[in-house]
């Protein structure tokens, strides 16, 4: 009780000191645009002229499914200064979402959590890609987190974030170095190593050249799973590579990440698809120039060739 009376007191507090009704009609029905985390809080300026943070960055991967936090009707839906916008209306309220590729056109009604445009880079944000929500009424913004209970975005403490922002300043450091990341990507599959990345003697051609990869070994028929989130840019066969999924994860540390499957008996996911770190996407096989039943997983950073065990 002490706990709600404490909660009621901040909240009256917070709207005298706003000068506005908190939007509490819609903090039962929101949820948060992005899983999160959120890297960025709101910080508004004193004065409208000055420079602040009208809006909360969340963390996300480019491709990410951005969602409607409410229920509402879409009133703009395309570019602003370079930058794609969805902007929602719910009566007095408005939710702004950018940057992303729309997927709503204007006066769509839309519902809470559905699907209204895809994360675009283009937000500047420790080490990622961010989205930025912003919550207004009239022309006051609002801290967008207000709308959430107790959902699954929280506010991390000022030192979580620049834990974040360290952490993710030093994996673009990592990155850019060459140096290994163990963690950044998932094992597609459980199994060794058995075959590293490098120049080596082609088990097929009996010549030289470059392993673009890493084999990893794997029984037919075992699960593949997406090294991280990311969208699918492509699902091909060619008889070189079999069976031939590639995944764009987007900017990961600044820098382009994307990750190649070969050889499987086949793929569950589809072209333009998100999905997530870990999720099935497909099965091994020994489809392609292969000796038997195994994962080739490749690893492209800014569209060169490098080594994935350097983040696994
Ligand atoms: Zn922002
Ligand atoms: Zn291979």
């Amino acid at each position: 009780m002490a706990k709600l009376r404490v909660l009621v007191a901040g909240v009256i507090g917070w709207c005298l000191w706003l000068g506005v009704a908190p939007p509490v009609a819609a903090a039962a029905s929101a949820v948060a645009p992005l899983p999160g985390p959120v890297v960025r809080g709101f910080d508004p300026p004193d004065q409208p002229w000055l420079a602040g943070h009208r809006g909360v960055d969340l963390l996300g991967t480019v491709g990410a499914d951005v969602v409607a936090a409410m229920a509402g009707r879409v009133v703009y839906a395309g570019t602003l200064a370079g930058r794609g916008v969805v902007v929602v209306s719910h009566g007095a309220l408005r939710t702004t979402y950018l940057p992303v590729i729309p997927t709503v056109a204007v006066g769509a009604q839309v519902g809470t959590g559905q699907v209204i445009g895809r994360l675009t880079g283009g937000h500047s944000c420790p080490g990622g890609t961010c989205l930025h929500w912003g919550l207004k009424r009239g022309d006051t913004y609002l801290d967008p987190l207000s709308l959430l209970d107790a959902g699954p975005v929280r506010l991390l403490p000022a030192t979580a974030t620049d834990l974040v922002g360290r952490l993710l300043s030093d994996r673009t450091q990592a990155l850019s170095a060459g140096a290994p990341l163990p963690g950044l990507l998932t094992r597609p599959v459980p199994g060794a190593v058995g075959s590293t990345f490098g120049m080596r003697l082609h088990p097929i051609f009996h010549e030289w050249r470059l392993h673009n990869g890493v084999d990893l070994t794997a029984g037919c028929g075992t699960p593949i799973r997406a090294a991280a989130d990311a969208r699918v840019a492509s699902v091909s066969r060619d008889p070189a590579s079999g069976n031939r999924l590639e995944l764009d994860h987007g900017e990961v540390g600044g820098h382009h990440l994307v990750t190649i499957y070969l050889h499987a008996q086949g793929f569950s996911v589809l072209p333009g698809a998100n999905v997530r770190r870990g999720q099935v996407v497909g099965r091994v096989g020994s489809t392609g120039w292969s000796t038997g039943c195994h994962l080739h997983f490749t690893v492209k950073l800014d569209g060169s060739y490098t080594d994935p065990e350097r983040f696994l």
